[in-house]
């Protein structure tokens, strides 16, 4: 992962943003065409392409409203984002319901009352946190192949495949080709949310964009789909595995 404030080799400065001491990185990219500011959990970077005469520091005093509310954005991101620790005992959240793990002398993983059990085997073989994510992938992919097969048929529609993505910030797709992909951290929130998502990509099947129709699609086959695409907006953060997500 990068350092705070940027990548190794970038340089830090300071500047005064509306009376707001802001720190920031600057780096050259041979990839960048234009002069531009990144803000993300990792701070302030300002890119400029090889060869650039432009100022980082006026670059920034030009954005400053904007650098400023990006900023102030991802430090309220990064506090609500869930402290996780991958040790026995600790709570982790399936199919909206929170759970406390274990590991045990078991052949597979599994939900057994309020626990995620985890095979002491696998366990020992790599860590918690590699095995629970394979568990949360292996049920995301049946959830998902679930709900598609059901939801195409009632909507008289069909696609290619399914797949299940590390998408970190996307929660689904469907490609022009008919392939549908998940983002496996669903599996995390209640199953009406997940089941929203596939509604909504497989109404992309019928309406490419979100015009009326696309959503008259969505409402048809989800009368209070808006209560489950509000979950989504709301608590995205609970839905962070690692803080990488950020
Ligand atoms: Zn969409």
């Amino acid at each position: 992962m990068p350092e705070q404030g940027g990548q190794a080799g970038d340089s830090t400065y300071e500047v005064e943003l509306f009376g707001e001491t802001v720190e920031y990185a600057v780096g050259v990219s041979s990839d960048a065409t234009e002069p531009r500011i990144d803000v993300d959990i990792n701070g302030v970077r300002v890119v400029l392409p090889v060869d650039s005469d432009k100022d980082a520091e006026r670059l920034m005093q030009e954005n400053a409203n904007w650098v400023l509310r990006k900023k102030e954005k991802y430090e309220e991101y990064e506090k609500e984002a869930p402290d996780r620790v991958f040790e026995e005992g600790e709570e982790f959240p399936y199919k909206g319901d929170s759970y406390e793990l274990d590991v045990a002398d078991i052949v597979a993983s599994q939900v057994d009352g309020n626990y995620i059990r985890l095979p002491r085997s696998q366990v020992d073989n790599s860590d918690i946190q590699e095995v629970l994510q394979e568990f949360y992938r292996d049920r995301a992919r049946e959830f998902f192949e679930v709900k598609v097969e059901e939801y195409s048929d009632e909507l008289d529609v069909e696609y290619e495949s399914v797949s299940i993505r590390n998408q970190r910030t996307r929660w689904g797709s469907c490609s022009a080709k008919k392939n549908l992909s998940f983002n496996w951290r669903l599996i995390m929130a209640p199953p009406e949310v997940a089941e929203y998502v596939v509604v909504h990509e497989l109404a992309h099947l019928v309406e490419k964009n979100h015009t009326k129709k696309f959503w008259l699609t969505v409402k048809d086959l989800m009368p209070d789909y808006k209560d489950h695409a509000n979950w989504l907006d709301e608590n995205s953060t609970q839905l962070i595995f690692t803080v990488e997500d950020l």
